[in-house]
């Protein structure tokens, strides 16, 4: 069985509720949104090592609140060993690895990518904020990665899109994009080791930085091949979202 790690970036600062607390950890149904996140990942992927990359500010307060959400969320701790935990999830040993994040989700993801433990050969990166995506999505990820080398999860563009420029007094229309040949990426995107690891080191040596981990591999020339996301897999990011998911888990969980 090849073996696969999963990166989760969850360093961002961003407090887009209004409170002090990074989105990723606001309380959803009593636990913070990130042990949302990482139950779905895990209930959806065969992942042997789960990297949580933390805030770099009060790394350790943030690392304790995981924690004490994951034991609830999973079932025995066996073993420690400093930042690294294993867990038992559904009769399988599942490792957990904390690290402090950069100021850029790149730079997050970077450190994640250096503690892959030895043996992984697949490397999945999910974001924190993510906490609806799903089994299938996973599996026909994962699915076309294994032929292509590289693959991520995208939703085609229902509306039509528009470039645009900011002039002093407003926004006006540039050109309108051709609809067809566009996609919204999400994650997970999924990649062969060697891969993401050459193209993150690409990316740091010529000063390029991308908002996508596949648009570091784009730039390889590896081919990254677009599976159908899910409408559903949003990246939770305002207040509104919050509400929605909220609303979401609810119904979810009476099921
Ligand atoms: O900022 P954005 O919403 O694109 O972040 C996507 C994911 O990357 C979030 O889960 C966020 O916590 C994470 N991130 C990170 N390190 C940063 C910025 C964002 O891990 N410096």
């Amino acid at each position: 069985m090849e073996k696969v790690a999963v990166i989760i970036p969850a360093a961002g600062q961003g407090l887009r509720f209004g409170g002090d607390l990074p989105k990723q950890f606001v309380p959803v149904m009593g636990k913070p949104l990130l042990a949302w996140t990482l139950h779905a990942v895990i209930s959806a992927a065969p992942v042997s090592s789960c990297i949580v990359v933390l805030p770099r500010d009060n790394f350790q307060h943030y690392k304790k609140i995981l924690e004490s959400s994951l034991t609830e969320l999973l079932t025995s701790l066996t073993i420690q060993k400093g930042d690294e935990r294993r867990v038992c999830f559904q009769n399988e040993q599942v490792s957990f690895i904390t690290v402090p994040g950069g100021s850029e989700r790149q730079e997050s993801v970077w450190e994640g990518l250096k503690v892959i433990p030895d043996g992984i050969e697949w490397v999945a990166v999910h974001d924190g904020a993510r906490p609806l995506v799903s089994k299938e999505v996973f599996l026909r990820v994962f699915e076309k990665a294994r032929l292509v080398g590289a693959a991520i999860a995208a939703i085609p563009a229902r509306d039509t899109v528009k470039r645009v420029k900011n002039y002093s007094y407003d926004y006006i229309i540039n050109e309108t994009l051709d609809r067809s040949t566009l996609w919204l990426a999400q994650t997970p995107q999924i990649f062969r080791r060697d891969i993401i690891i050459r193209a993150y080191e690409e990316a740091f040596s010529t000063n390029f930085v991308g908002t996508d981990d596949a648009s570091l591999v784009e730039r390889l020339k590896n081919p990254v091949a677009i599976v159908e996301g899910d409408p559903l897999n949003i990246k939770i990011t305002s207040k509104e979202d919050m509400e929605w998911l909220t609303w979401h888990l609810q119904r979810k969980n009476a099921k």
